[in-house]
């Protein structure tokens, strides 16, 4: 069947919520995906950064189709076998405390800002908190994730939302301390802003804000859904910077594919904010989804996923630079690791995307104007050479 029937049948029933690309995807191998028409694409959005693993990878369908024939769900009045070993490599790996698992990265954020508020709760014997988000950060679109997403254009319509959010401007250190008061409770920021364009953090400036933090006995919480799980070349982009957060959240490549997220604290968070009647959640780490999140933490150093990135994406940033040389219309590449973003300048980036999909290509936007690169972790050079072919002729 071809592409546009099942298209015509979705956009009967679909609400309307998403601009989508006319293309029905309906199987992949390793960094390729097929349409229904058998038309082959060369992935380098995984999904928005979910599929690090790729398509089809054995280990991880094994593991999955193992958990699959056991027990898919159990409540989180009871404990699962999946849930222990996923928890206790999630914790190892980011060298943190304590998590709990969501079903997205929006509820993840929920849950890091319920156990700021609480933390300061316990701290102060009052409510009446604020937390200090970015500009041009995103967090989620359910109530108090769109509180924090400094995008006015995704709130607008739906306020008022969570109130006692103050915004400062990404990299500028003095914007935050004017934002900072005696009911500051967190500080919430992305180490490397995805949606907004691609802005990793200045290392000056994530060690002032932890210092800030420290001081004032306000909670750190980064949001690593998108920078982090190996995308950057450490587990956590904010490893790199050795500024270790009070509160992380994860989610996207977390369970690469099965919709999974977590908020992870560290011992002072987690010793002094939520228990017991203070938050849950039905599905949340359910035994399918930490069967991923196991398989993947297990397939990521079985197979050196890690250094793999760190070989490589200077080769993918070079490439991009060669491509900024060319091209007038491409300015600047930012970006860490496997998370990379070039800005357009005269041409619309959504026209390019739509070529490169006429070409066999998938790629992704950000922020408007910046063509932005999230490809499965699992790339090789000449998978890179084969993308940047492929987006030459999308030019
Ligand atoms: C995608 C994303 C979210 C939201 O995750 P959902 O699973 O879509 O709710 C939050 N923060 C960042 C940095 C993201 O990239």
């Amino acid at each position: 069947m071809k592409n546009s029937s099942y298209i015509e049948q979705a956009e009967q029933v679909l609400l309307h919520t998403y601009n989508r690309f006319p293309v029905v995807l309906e199987k992949g191998r390793g960094v390729w995906l097929e349409d229904v028409e058998g038309k082959e694409y060369l992935d380098f959005g995984a999904g928005i950064g979910v599929c690090a693993l790729g398509y089809g990878e054995p280990e991880y369908q094994e593991a999955l189709q193992n958990q699959i024939s056991k027990i898919l769900h159990t409540s989180n009045l009871y404990y699962s076998v999946p849930l222990a070993k996923a928890a206790e490599k999630l914790i190892k790996a980011s060298g943190m405390s304590r998590v709990f698992f969501t079903n997205s990265g929006a509820e993840a954020i929920e849950g890091a800002i319920k156990a700021a508020r609480k933390y300061a709760f316990l701290r102060d014997g009052r409510t009446g908190h604020e937390i200090i988000a970015m500009e041009h950060s995103f967090h989620g679109r359910s109530i108090g994730a769109l509180s924090v997403t400094g995008n006015d254009h995704y709130q607008e319509p739906f306020r008022p939302l969570m109130g006692g959010v103050r915004f400062a401007s990404f990299n500028d250190l003095e914007s935050v301390k004017a934002q900072v008061t005696e009911n500051t409770c967190a500080i919430i920021l992305e180490t490397v802003q995805g949606e907004g364009g691609i802005f990793p953090a200045k290392p000056e400036f994530l060690e002032g804000i932890k210092k800030i933090c420290q001081e004032k006995d306000i909670l750190l919480i980064l949001d690593e859904i998108q920078c982090g799980m190996g995308r950057t070349g450490s587990w956590f982009a904010w490893q790199q910077y050795g500024v270790k957060p009070d509160i992380m959240t994860c989610a996207k490549a977390l369970g690469c594919g099965v919709p999974v997220g977590a908020f992870v604290l560290n011992e002072k968070a987690a010793c002094a904010s939520l228990v017991p009647g203070d938050h849950g959640t039905t599905y949340g780490g359910n035994p399918l989804a930490c069967a991923a999140v196991s398989a993947v933490f297990d397939i990521f150093e079985k197979q050196g996923i890690l250094s793999h990135v760190k070989d490589t994406a200077p080769y993918l940033e070079q490439k991009l630079e060669e491509l900024i040389e060319k091209y007038d219309f491409l300015k600047e590449r930012r970006g860490m690791g496997l998370m990379q973003g070039v800005e357009v300048e005269g041409r619309l980036v959504g026209d390019i995307l739509r070529k490169a999909l006429d070409n066999g290509l998938i790629v992704l936007s950000a922020g408007g104007n910046v063509l932005r690169f999230l490809p499965p972790l699992v790339i090789s050079k000449e998978d890179v050479d084969e993308m940047v072919r492929r987006l030459e002729a999308s030019f």
